[in-house]
């Protein structure tokens, strides 16, 4: 890996961070605040929130088996995502790299910074080669964005493969694992230790059903996350978001019984799919959503629509022609799709 310092736009490298009037009394045991400007009136909504979410990121701590220090909080993982390119990419000059098809965020922030983004298309079976991924890049490739499993193919990445890509690159590697809590294989999370250019994505959006209150987190380095922390808005997470987090995260296994639903439901809906005349397959997935094969997608999604139910239509997205992206529901959500579908006339 290349050094921090050279993987880091230089202006970044070397911010001086806007300190918050809360910043700097810290240690003391405060009563009485007439610092930042707030009302004295509208408790407890008069205050800001902490910048640092320490007692959101103690829970994580605990829940994720991450410490503290490793961990970055943003206004859901699309400010992580963004971040990325705005803490080490120079416009017009560096470049990234990203598995095609994949999550449309690493796109869109790599078009508003202005940063060139290679596309290296998945096999048949939406897995990647590593070989092919580092093919194309270059000294000026900064990040290679993975996502695992992956949307909207819904496969868990074939794990060899993806630490081959952060064994061998010399800059920063993200493993997006907003659906990890679905899937059966190893988390990336934990080997943030062994590997200094690894950054995981995880999300309060999927699995822990709060995908209102926006939150999501990167765990990296100490370094990188401090990096992250002194370019983030200063109180970037709201205080009704912190308070949300918390109560969710102290009863994890009520997150346990929910995935086990949606994992149950998951076998029912595919088999019974693979049974309709319209579906032509079913695509292998890690994730709370699949891929299924239609034999009209744009025809079926526009019929859906007019039965008031919204599935993704995935027609245009590279390797994924006439496929519907179906996220899993409760039972009565998923027997509505089911015997729609089952009334559809080709
Ligand atoms: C849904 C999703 C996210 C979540 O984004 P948030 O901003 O945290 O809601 C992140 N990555 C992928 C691949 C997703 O599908």
């Amino acid at each position: 890996m290349k050094s921090l310092e050279e993987l880091t736009r230089p202006n970044i490298w070397r911010l001086t961070p806007y300190s918050s009037a809360r910043d700097e009394y810290s240690g003391h045991v405060a009563r009485v605040f007439l610092d930042a400007n707030e009302s004295p009136y509208n408790q407890p909504y008069n205050r800001y929130p902490d910048p640092m979410q320490t007692a959101v990121k103690e829970q994580l701590a605990r829940v994720k088996g991450i410490p503290v220090d490793r961990i970055f909080l943003g206004n859901g993982s699309d400010e992580a995502i963004d971040l990325v390119y705005r803490c080490f990419t120079r416009s017009g000059i560096d470049n990234v790299v990203a598995i095609e098809p994949t999550y449309g965020m690493y796109k869109v922030c790599a078009d508003i910074n202005d940063i060139q983004y290679r596309k290296v298309l998945l096999d048949d079976q939406f897995q990647l080669s590593a070989d092919k991924l580092l093919r194309v890049c270059d000294a000026n490739t900064k990040v290679i964005w993975l996502c695992t499993p992956n949307n909207p193919t819904g496969n868990a990445l074939n794990r060899g493969e993806v630490e081959r890509v952060i064994q061998e690159f010399d800059g920063l590697v993200v493993v997006d694992e907003a659906y990890s809590d679905f899937s059966k294989e190893k988390t990336f999370r934990h080997e943030i230790v062994r590997y200094p250019n690894l950054i995981v994505l995880n999300t309060m959006s999927k699995a822990w059903g709060c995908a209102a209150i926006r939150l999501g987190m990167a765990f990296a380095s100490k370094e990188i996350i401090s990096l992250f922390n002194r370019v983030k808005y200063p109180y970037n997470i709201n205080d009704l978001t912190q308070k949300e987090a918390l109560k969710v995260l102290s009863n994890p296994y009520e997150v346990d019984k929910q995935v086990k639903l949606i994992l149950q439901e998951r076998v029912r809906v595919i088999d019974a799919f693979r049974l309709l005349p319209c579906c032509e397959k079913t695509y292998p997935t890690d994730a709370n959503f699949f891929l299924a094969k239609m034999d009209n997608a744009q025809r079926i999604y526009d019929y859906l629509v007019n039965e008031g139910i919204i599935v993704r239509n995935r027609t245009h997205v590279s390797l994924c022609n006439d496929c519907l992206r179906i996220t899993i529901g409760t039972k009565t959500e998923n027997n509505e799709l089911l015997s729609a579908l089952r009334q559809y006339k080709g």
